[in-house]
Formats: C-alpha cells, structure tokens, sequence
C-alpha cells in the first residue's frame, strides 16, 4: 500500500511519476536531499523515527550481505511498523518482500554493479518482489550514462554518490562515457560548473558538473518516458559503453519481464537503428501473432512486395503501382526489417504503421536471419495456391531460406526494381488468369484478421460470427447480422474498439476473455486501481478488456497490466468506453 509514490506514465518497464512528498519530487530522480535515515539496527536499538512530509524516511534497518544464509535472514528480519509518513524499507534483492512503504533501497545494488548479469537479475528479482506501485532506490550507481539504462529496468530512485565520487577522481562523465579531467584540452559541456576556464576547472568542479549531467540525464530519461521513446534512446547509448551493452543485453534477455510491461500499442513512432531493434517486445510480439494468431482468408495467391517508407504502406508510391497490377487477384504480403511481414490486413496495425528504419538496401546479417525466419514460419501457418516474389534482387536470398524450410517454390516477377514497367507488366500478366476478390470480402477478412491478431487464434471466427461492414476503409465498422455494432477499427492503431454488444459476444464466445472484476460501484470514464477485485494475468497496457462487477458492465482500454491492478494502490487501471448498469 502505498500513498506516497504515483505513477503518472509507463514505457515498458520504466515509468515516470512523482514521491508525493510537500514539495513532490518527480521519478526517476534523485534522492539525496530529501532521504532521512533512521539508521542501522546493527550498531544500536533505534527508536522509531517521527518521520515527516517533506522527506522520504528510511527506517530503521538491518541490512545483510548478498548471499547471507537463509536462516540467519530470518533470525535477523525487522519487522516493519505502519507510519503515515513517506517512508522505505531497505531490502536485498534474495530477501525482498512487501514491507508496506512507499520506497524500497536495495542494499546490494552497489556490490553488484560490476558484474551485468547479477546486477539485472537482482533489480528484476527486487523489482518483482515488492509491489508494483512503490518505488525502487539504487543507492551508490547512478552516471549520466548509465541512469536511463537503469530506468528502464523499472528503477525509480537514484543519488548522486558515484557521479560526485568520480568527479572528485577527476573522472568528467558525459552521457556516453567518462573520460579523464586531464585529458580533456576543453569542457565539452554548457553546465555552469564548467563556465570557468580550463586550467582553472579542478576535481570540486568536475563533481560538481557529474551532478549536473546527471540531472539532465534523469530529464531526459522522464521526458522520453513520457512520450514513449525511451528504448529508441538507450539502444543508441548501448553502444558508447561496454558495461551498457552488456546490462542491455541481459535486460532484453529477461523477456517475460519486459513483455508484461509493454503496451500492445503506442502513439509514438519506433525508430529501427540496430540489430538491438529486433529484440524489442514489440517487434517480437508482432512477429510471434502474425505467425500463431494470424491466418490468412484469402483464397488466392501470394504476392510478397518490399515495405515502403510511407505508411501505412497502401498510400506509398510504390504500393498504388503494386496494387493497379495486382488488381485485388492475390493477397499482398510486405516484407521488412524490423517487422518481419505484413499481411494487407494489418498494415495498420501496431507497429506496422509506427516504425521508421534506416533504408539502406542493405540488411545485416541478424537482419536476413530473423525476416527468414518469420516469413518461413509464416508460410508454414499459411498455404496458398502460388506464391509471387515480386521483391528487389537483394531480397532473394530471403525468399530462398525461407522457401526452402517452409517447402514453398517462388515465382519471381521483378526484374532490376519491382516498380519498373517490366516488372510491373510481369506481375499483372503472371495473374492475368486469377480472378478477383469483392470489397465486401476484403473488408470481412481484414475485420477478423485484426481480430485474430488482437484477441488470439480463432477470435475472428468466433467474435463475428455474422458480419456486415459499414463505412469506409480505414474506419470500418463491424455489425452484426442484425446490423447492431460490435467493433470499430480504430485507424491510429488498426486494432477493433469493442461496443458493449462486442463485448458480450466476446464473454460468450470460445476467445479468452481479458477480465477486470470490479468492487459494487458505477465506474463513469474510468476504473482506479483500488476499484479492482481481480483481474487476467495476460492483461497488456492498451488491451480490450471486458469491466464487470455487481453494479456495472462495461468495456475498456487497459492503462496497467493485470498483475499491476491487482497489486496496485493508485492510479487508472482502465478506461472505460461503454457501460451498461445493472
Ligand atoms: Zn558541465
């Protein structure tokens, strides 16, 4: 139970928000000026500490080293009383429990630092051990470099220790590295710590700027948050250092941590820079639906084109010219990197509408691996009747491995571009025979394909049964045989918001239902976490979910995970779109 820590917004497992202390203090930030002490149980009884507004009280506590028998934890565990003050509980990451404070420090961060894998491991242990509103302290590590990292784990606190002691070693740090006060000819940096000459800046100083960078660093970190970008930020600052790269990589690898985390869509953009990119929940999740979930409804052939850099892609250039030869007789499907493919049914659909990549022509290595991959599996899931590679010549490769694995043969149709006249003259000869597909079926199999992706394998089928389209592409509306609403395509996000007749067929349907059951009350616009009785472990932020509790039922939006309106305190938990009282 927490009353003093808020989480205002989440980008996967970072949030930024605010210790509602008398003067708040917005996170990820620091600490140092506003934490009490009580002090260590070790050296002496404490008496419990009178705690205040103004500060963030750590109680009394008896902090042990990592690996400390299990019994003699036990022997030695504080028990920790119930203060109407802001206050932390110090904890390790083997003995991490709820203590009921708002904070909790982790006392074996520092030790832990050098090695990369202990270190993430040990802040997602902690991280998921107390509760998922409270705020986590990692004293003695914070840089410039290192603290958007550490953000993004899902740590909240941090102080300025190491970066004044590396000041005072002369060590200058920067958001990309350190480098030695010595060896610096000028100050590359506008703080006012280093608006003195050079040869009179000395260690005070270079403390003094570290502090200030760090500062600007946690801005930074809060700001990215924000607005949802704060992967695309620590994918390029991964690169500056070995010990980044290194905390970076085991943090991808703790996938299930991140994927909880991660919204199934955003407003922001995903700028696609590296090979790191593809290691993105977002990326993977997509990849992973569109090969289980999604099915394709067409019964014609295939035809693979390159991605274009507008999106969504039908209203490229490139796309138009595609779609004049192919004249609705095969099922479009786009190959790119980092998204793998995409069916013309999901164009829109998250993040296939909101990656930017750097278009070089030339895929990595990592790159050919994983869109092979993807599109073998998706072809094993898929079979069509023939399948056209109407792709530029360095996609062949490509289309080969994946060929070969799924036991799919290619006709290829691009000759030099897939938009020169020849190739486009191909395509459309080499479908001259094929026969064309009506609107009202392309807009049938893009309304369940979306579903099949949204809600799970099936959901299509189950979900709208009987369907009738109304309105224009992109803001289709889903009826059903009686004309009543179930769904809208939502077109910044190309997912289906459900009305509260979509949602009763999706309650009766063989679909598993993403439940938020709440206390006896009428939520008007939203549920707030403490309203929530129970809700589905596999809940995402920006999920359908189906609100239902003694007096109402309703359909939403997501704002937390599942878990995370179980355990949480404060907050919106869900929109809520459409209510019906009981
Ligand atoms: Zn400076």
């Amino acid at each position: 139970m927490t009353e003093y820590f808020e989480i205002h917004d989440r980008d996967g497992p970072a949030r930024s928000g605010e210790l509602r202390l008398e003067t708040p203090r917005q996170t990820p930030g620091l600490v140092d000026d506003i934490l009490v002490d009580a002090g260590s149980k070790w050296t002496e009884e404490r008496d419990q500490p009178e705690g205040d507004q103004s500060a963030l009280t750590n109680l009394p506590h008896r902090a042990l080293p990592g690996g400390t028998p299990d019994e003699v934890q036990e022997a030695f565990t504080v028990e920790y009383p119930d203060v109407d003050f802001p206050s932390a509980a110090v904890v390790s990451s083997d003995t991490a429990t709820d203590h009921g404070t708002d904070a909790y420090v982790l006392s074996n961060a520092q030790e832990l630092s050098g090695h990369a894998a202990a270190f993430v491991e040990a802040i997602i242990q902690t991280r998921e051990a107390i509760p998922a509103d409270t705020a986590l302290y990692l004293p003695g590590v914070a840089t410039p470099g290192n603290v958007a990292t550490l953000a993004y784990a899902g740590v909240d606190l941090f102080d300025t220790d190491r970066a004044v002691l590396k000041g005072l070693q002369g060590k200058y740090l920067t958001t990309d590295g350190e480098a030695f006060l010595e060896d610096l000819e000028e100050l590359p940096c506008a703080c006012p710590a280093c608006q003195v000459p050079r040869s009179e800046f000395d260690r005070e100083d270079c403390a003094e700027h570290n502090e200030n960078v760090l500062r600007a660093a946690l801005a930074t970190a809060r700001e990215r948050i924000k607005a949802g970008r704060l992967r695309d930020y620590i994918e390029g600052q991964a690169r500056h250092e070995q010990w980044h790269t290194a905390v970076f990589r085991r943090l991808d690898q703790q996938y299930s941590y991140l994927e909880q985390r991660t919204p199934v869509l955003r407003r922001a953009e995903l700028t696609a820079a590296t090979d790191d990119t593809l290691r993105r929940v977002e990326i993977q999740r997509y990849a992973q639906r569109v090969t289980h979930r999604y099915r394709c409804r067409f019964d014609k052939p295939l035809v693979l084109v390159p991605c274009s850099a507008k999106k969504p892609y039908s209203d490229s250039q490139s796309h138009g010219q595609f779609h004049d030869a192919i004249q609705y007789r095969a099922h479009l499907v786009s190959m790119t990197s980092p998204i793998g493919v995409v069916p013309q049914e999901l164009e829109l659909t998250y993040p296939a509408q909101h990656y930017d990549s750097v278009v070089t022509g030339n895929w990595t290595a990592t790159e050919i691996e994983f869109v092979a991959d993807v599109l073998a599996a998706y072809l094993e899931q898929n079979e069509y009747p023939r399948a056209i590679a109407h792709l530029p010549e360095e996609y062949r490769e490509i289309c080969e491995r994946a060929g070969e694995q799924a036991g799919v043969d290619f006709e290829y149709t691009a000759v030099e571009h897939p938009t020169t006249t020849e190739s486009l003259s191909t395509l459309a000869s080499m479908l001259s025979e094929e026969s064309k597909y009506l609107k009202r079926e392309r807009q049938h199999n893009t309304i369940r394909a979306i579903a099949d992706y949204q809600f799970g394998e099936g959901a299509g089928d189950e979900l709208f049964e009987e369907l009738s389209v109304g309105s224009r592409y992109p803001k289709l509306r889903a009826n059903n045989g009686d004309g009543e609403q179930l769904a809208m395509l939502v077109p910044q996000y190309g997912l289906l918001a459900l009305t509260i007749a979509g949602a009763r067929q999706w309650v009766d349907s063989e679909t598993p239902v993403k439940r938020v059951e709440i206390d006896s009350f009428v939520p008007h616009g939203s549920v707030l976490a403490p309203g929530v009785v129970d809700a589905s472990e596999g809940i995402r932020v920006g999920d359908e979910v189906v609100i239902e509790g003694p007096k109402a039922f309703a359909v939403g939006r997501a704002a937390m995970s599942g878990p995370e309106m179980v355990e949480s305190t404060r907050g919106i938990a869900s929109s809520v779109r459409h209510l019906e009282e009981k």
